[in-house]
């Protein structure tokens, strides 16, 4: 799993999806780039977002709000108060961890112990192995996944509340350092995850600013205006994509946690008794919305919380199988009347709705989901990296992204560099791109262009040859099944769109 890992962030930098920030200079922990393939996949992630909220719900409208807040925001969000994760640094070397993230490790790796063991009996016995008998008769496998299960039990319930349980908690599993296996810690401290900034430049005058660390506020404080402007009725949307902050302690698994993301949120106002019908309705379409993409539905699962941030009253996770286990891809949370509320505390404005149909005015209760794009980018992409073996005995590499995902649609290749082929290419694209992501390819052996451009997710080849100069028909090559068809150039067009519209 680890070398998958590896595997997935060196393709990502060599193919020109995802490169360190600043590399010049080392690079910035936890801080990535987008290059010039990853702009595009992680653009077309978010359009297959938007559209699927915002085009397809007529009562769901966009918003996009300023990343810099009037910080009382932030007040009244409980961020500047309860924004915080525990923190356990280690003495002898200096490390910090998130607790939290440190128990979470923990937990993963005993369950990949016990997966190790069944996969050894599985190799020994064969057909004759049970792995259900297996598994509740072993020893070792039987202590190693009530461990587990345990753990996840226990981060289930939370863990940040309690300072004490949580360093009761590493002291009683005898956690260790994972670098250093170090059982060294100092204590358990909360730590608050904003990015602080400046607003003005005179040092008395300068206001005390927060980076977002979410885009949900955003929309929480212009509710009102768009409900009026919009002539919203409840239930009604606001969905917002942007960049959120937060200054994380574990920074590690590439994109999956950074310290600069998108999200990719959306707040649905109810009326107040209502929310668990929309919270369970939002839970099914945004699962079904993932599905979708055809990643595998093994690849998904729902983790209901037991112990629940101050804000809600009902929360789950939709979890994705990345390369190092199961984790949050998104949240989607019943978020009951906090937010507005407390904006009306704190700003001494009214933020309540009249509705017409029950003649009385109230505050609505919201109910979020909130997804990562890049954590989405990290899931499409990881598990679409795959190495294939053929048929003759080599192996290929193939990104097999959703086609209506892909950062190239089409690549067109002349089979040589002469007789006309490159410029018949030219036009091909010319007509194509009005429509499509189109690329250019004229250099290497064909069989080496196509191998390049399975590696960057693309899901056509059209090779221009001799027959062409004759009768205008050209190969198109489908990335998944490899398979050739002859087509005529004027069908081109429809073949692509069929396969990578929405
Ligand atoms: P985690 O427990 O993994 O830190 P969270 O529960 O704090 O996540 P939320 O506040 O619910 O996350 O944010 C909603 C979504 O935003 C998450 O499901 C995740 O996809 C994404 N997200 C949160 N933090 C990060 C981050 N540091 N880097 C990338 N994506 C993030």
């Amino acid at each position: 799993q680890e070398d998958i890992f590896k595997n997935v962030v060196s393709h990502a930098k060599e193919y020109g999806f995802i490169f360190p920030s600043s590399e010049v200079y080392d690079g910035l922990s936890a801080v990535y780039d987008y290059a010039q393939n990853g702009v595009e996949l992680k653009k077309n992630i978010r359009e297959y977002w938007w559209k699927s909220m915002v085009q397809m719900n007529e009562n769901i409208v966009g918003l996009d709000a300023a990343i810099l807040m009037h910080p009382t925001t932030w007040k009244a969000s409980g961020h500047v108060d309860a924004f915080n994760d525990p923190l356990i640094d280690n003495k002898d070397s200096k490390k910090r961890y998130r607790a939290d993230v440190l128990v979470e490790d923990y937990a993963e790796k005993i369950n990949q112990k016990a997966q190790k063991e069944i996969e050894k009996a599985r190799a020994r016995f064969g057909d004759a192995f049970n792995e259900e008998e297996f598994v509740t008769t072993n020893a070792r496998v039987i202590e190693y996944l009530s461990k587990y299960k345990e753990i996840l039990s226990r981060l289930a319930k939370g863990m940040s509340d309690d300072l004490q349980d949580v360093k009761a908690l590493i002291e009683e599993l005898e956690i260790a350092d994972p670098e250093t296996g170090s059982r060294n810690w100092t204590d358990v401290k909360q730590f608050n995850l904003m990015f602080g900034t400046k607003l003005g430049a005179s040092a008395d005058s300068a206001m005390d600013l927060y980076l977002r660390p979410e885009t949900a506020q955003g929309i929480f404080v212009n509710f009102l205006n768009v409900q009026k402007s919009g002539r919203m009725k409840v239930p009604f949307g606001i969905a917002q994509t942007g960049k959120a902050f937060r200054n994380e302690i574990v920074a590690r698994q590439f994109i999956f946690r950074m310290r600069e993301f998108e999200q990719m949120e959306m707040q649905f106002f109810v009326r107040p008794g209502e929310e668990m019908k929309w919270y369970h309705h939002w839970k099914e379409a945004r699962l079904n919305w993932h599905l979708s993409l055809g990643l595998g539905k093994e690849n998904y699962r729902f983790h209901d919380h037991e112990k629940l941030a101050h804000y809600a009253n009902a929360a789950a996770d939709i979890e994705f199988n990345f390369p190092f286990g199961f984790k949050e891809l998104e949240g989607i949370h019943s978020r009951t009347d906090f937010d507005l509320k407390a904006h009306e505390q704190y700003s001494g404005r009214k933020l309540q709705y009249f509705d017409p149909e029950l003649n009385e005015n109230y505050v609505p209760y919201v109910v979020e989901t909130s997804v990562g794009l890049d954590r989405m980018f990290l899931a499409v992409f990881a598990t679409s990296l795959q190495e294939e073996a053929l048929e003759d005995g080599s192996t290929r590499t193939v990104l097999k992204l959703p086609a209506v995902l892909a950062p190239t649609k089409a690549a067109v290749l002349p089979l040589v560099k002469k007789d006309g082929l490159p410029e018949i290419s030219k036009k091909i694209i010319e007509d194509l791109k009005w429509d499509f992501n189109v690329a250019y390819d004229e250099k290497d052996a064909v069989g080496r262009r196509y191998r390049r451009q399975d590696a960057l997710g693309t899901p056509f080849c059209i090779t221009v040859d001799h027959q062409t100069l004759e009768d205008e028909t050209v190969t198109i090559r489908h990335r998944d099944t490899m398979k050739q068809d002859r087509v005529k150039i004027t069908e081109l067009r429809a073949i692509i769109e069929n396969e990578v519209s929405m």
